[in-house]
């Protein structure tokens, strides 16, 4: 028998190395190609979503957050342990192809890489083998002892599976090299670890060197087939589909996903929303695909964090298991459980859609847009939905505002104030979109004035669009009423296309995003400013100038839909830090980790029942021990002075003020 020759040169069982690796190659890769074609035939069935556009932002998103897993450390431990195994099983790829190739080629050795770059290469990817080892064996044992909270629910035994095979590619490749370098086939090659792997072999004979290189080539060859084909059969699909998620990744965060890509008009539609899984798009089944169980989302979920029966995680999955039996890889199709019970109204209704979830996921995934589809369904085609919310419905359909005072009241809010209405062809710079909440709500209304003050004082040139402003229809979108959205969004662009109007300041966040990523869709292109950004720009070019001392310690409240929508998290805070004498105090959680004040989503207009998100948030704050409390919203505003007056975390109180009521102080 001939030593130091590769395993496919011999005869197993009567059959020749090479037919028998072909054999096996062949038969894996048909299977592998078979399941991917019927998960492919699952993404082909979605419904449209045009997603290739901004190609040079996609491609840079693609290296941060794909290849560089940008997301990944905001877990250090979990995070560091992913980017090892991420590059070490890409190096390790290229290895087994390889392998695959050496094996299949007749005669020499194939060699994919070669010469000085085959030397670097084999001296890396035998660091890396050993780096991605130990990360594999560490994430085994944080699973099964440290057992972190957010994993409750995901597949272990897959995970394990997984874990377990890589861990096996690392080591068989460890042997088949260390035992090659022991029968003199690598020669001449820097291989630190396989090199020390064949110093623990110099007591095998010859023979058992090369049943060892032979059952460890097999071995390799055999379990990087078998991993292949559980990707796409398991939650590690991700690994393939995952790229390509980061990728195709919604490019305007704060806008939600029409009803459909491809017919507009909603009068066309015979359905309206998402009630079972033919109407998911192909980019919804591609999240699907890419999940990876982290539950990353759910513990960053305000809903779920005080107790409400609402986990991201849990909706992705289920919607995926209800994709994948109604669309099995093999046998009938399972349409006995409904999507709508995969997923149930409690679950829909607990949202605040505050975008944390979307914020967390390593992977991109989109969840508010399909809670939204689900709500749509509910609230248009089955009449389901909290009772609490057609009151509200009704006053934005016939009033024009959600708490039904009327537009003849639209301007009490002034007062005194000289502030003039916009009229056609008037020669103003900004338009101040007052919005609902300063026009009704009395404690806002005050915000409303000190903003309009401030403009005045800094020499600003605007007026508001007077009775004609009509609700920005934020609450109706997100809480599933998209026609009551469309009507009140077409009213309101419609006048200030006729107007005419180039600038917009809105000091509700919900409005901003509205108006400045939602209604472009419907022919609204103006450039809209939030208060805070607009504010800190006259104070940076000196129209406002803050000069008196206000000694306080201030936090700032992140508003979801000012910084995780709009990234929007600096100006607020610069606004502070220029006050001479403001020191500021940051809660716990913070910017783009910043906890819900509980009122998006329709909270605004929905019973809590248990714990309050508001009261949460409000004890977080106050343990930062802040004498004031700043926000840029007037729904975060109404939650926090609640949720300060009632949370028993501590007894300290610190009073809640808008930005524009501190820079008042301030001048
Ligand atoms: S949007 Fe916020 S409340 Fe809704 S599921 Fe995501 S994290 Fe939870
Ligand atoms: S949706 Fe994203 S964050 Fe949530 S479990 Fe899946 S991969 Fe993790």
């Amino acid at each position: 028998m001939k030593y130091g020759v590769h395993p496919k040169s011999f005869v197993y069982f009567g059959i020749p190395g090479e037919v028998l690796a072909g054999g096996i190659i062949a038969l894996s890769a048909a299977i592998f190609l078979f399941i991917c074609f019927r998960r492919f035939q699952l993404l082909r069935q979605g419904l449209s979503d045009p997603r290739m556009d901004s190609v040079v932002d996609r491609l840079k998103g693609l290296i941060t957050d794909g290849f560089l897993q940008k997301r990944q450390p905001r877990y250090p431990v979990a995070g560091i342990l992913h980017i090892v195994i991420f590059w070490g099983f890409l190096i390790l790829s290229l290895r087994s192809i390889q392998l695959l190739a050496e094996s299949l080629s007749s005669g020499k050795d194939f060699i994919i890489l070669s010469g000085i770059s085959g030397d670097i290469y084999g001296f890396l990817k035998d660091l890396a083998e050993l780096a991605t080892l130990a990360a594999c064996i560490f994430a085994i044992y944080r699973r099964a002892v440290v057992q972190p909270k957010r994993f409750q629910g995901s597949r272990q035994f897959e995970a394990y599976l997984v874990l377990g095979l890589i861990s096996f590619l690392m080591i068989t490749d460890l042997l088949f090299n260390g035992s090659g370098i022991s029968l003199g086939i690598y020669k001449g090659q820097v291989q630190p670890i396989s090199s020390m792997v064949s110093v623990l072999l110099t007591d095998i004979s010859k023979p058992g060197l090369q049943s060892l290189h032979n059952a460890a080539f097999w071995l390799h060859l055999i379990s990087f087939l078998l991993l292949l084909n559980l990707l796409p059969l398991s939650k590690h699909f991700h690994i393939i589909t995952a790229l390509p998620n980061v990728f195709f990744r919604k490019q305007i965060r704060g806008e939600l996903k029409p009803p459909r890509w491809d017919i507009q008009d909603l009068d066309e539609l015979d359905r309206v929303g998402v009630s079972s899984v033919s109407d998911f798009t192909w980019k919804n089944m591609l999240d699907f695909f890419s999940c990876t169980e982290c539950g990353r989302c759910t513990d960053h979920c305000p809903a779920n964090a005080v107790g409400r029966n609402l986990s991201p995680k849990k909706i992705t999955m289920a919607l995926r298991d209800q994709a994948y039996k109604e669309n099995p890889i093999l046998g009938d199709s399972d349409h006995n459980q409904k999507l709508t019970d995969a997923v149930t109204s409690e679950e829909l209704w607990a949202c605040t859609t505050c975008g944390s979830c979307e914020e967390q996921c390593p992977v991109f995934i989109e969840h508010v847009d399909k809670i939204i589809d689900m709500r749509r369904d509910r609230v248009m085609m089955k009449n389901d939905f909290p009772p609490e919310l057609i009151q509200m419905f009704r006053n934005i359909e016939i009033f024009g505002d959600p708490w039904g005072n009327g537009m003849a009241r639209r301007k009490e809010w002034i007062e005194n104030l000289e502030i003039n209405d916009v009229g056609q062809g008037d020669a103003v710079d900004i338009v101040y979109w007052v919005g609902c909440s300063g026009a009704f709500d009395s404690r806002y209304a005050g915000v409303a004035r000190s903003l309009a003050g401030l403009m005045k004082k800094a020499g600003v040139n605007f007026g508001t669009l007077g009775k004609l402003e009509r609700c920005c229809g934020d609450f109706a979108r997100r809480t599933g009423n998209e026609y009551l959205f469309q009507a009140m969004a077409k009213e309101n662009i419609t006048l200030l296309n006729r107007l005419g109007v180039k600038k917009i300041v809105v000091s509700c966040p919900h409005g901003y995003n509205t108006l400045k990523n939602e209604y472009p869709r419907f022919g609204g292109k103006f450039e809209v400013v939030h208060h805070s950004r607009f504010l800190w720009e006259l104070i940076e070019a000196g129209s406002l100038k803050l000069s008196k001392t206000v000694n306080k310690k201030i936090a700032y409240h992140d508003s979801c839909y000012l910084g995780r929508y709009n990234g929007e998290y600096e100006a607020p805070r610069r606004i502070l830090e220029s006050i001479p004498g403001v020191t500021l105090v940051e809660a716990d959680r913070n910017r783009e980790k910043g906890f819900c004040c509980g009122a998006g989503g329709g909270y605004m207009w929905l019973v809590e029942t248990g714990q309050r998100v508001n009261e949460t948030r409000a004890g977080e704050i106050a343990a930062a021990g802040p004498d004031q409390v700043a926000t840029a919203c007037p729904f975060c505003l109404t939650m926090l002075d609640e949720g300060m007056a009632a949370h028993e975390q501590s007894e300290y109180k610190p009073e809640v003020l808008d930005l524009t009521e501190i820079i008042e102080k301030a001048l």
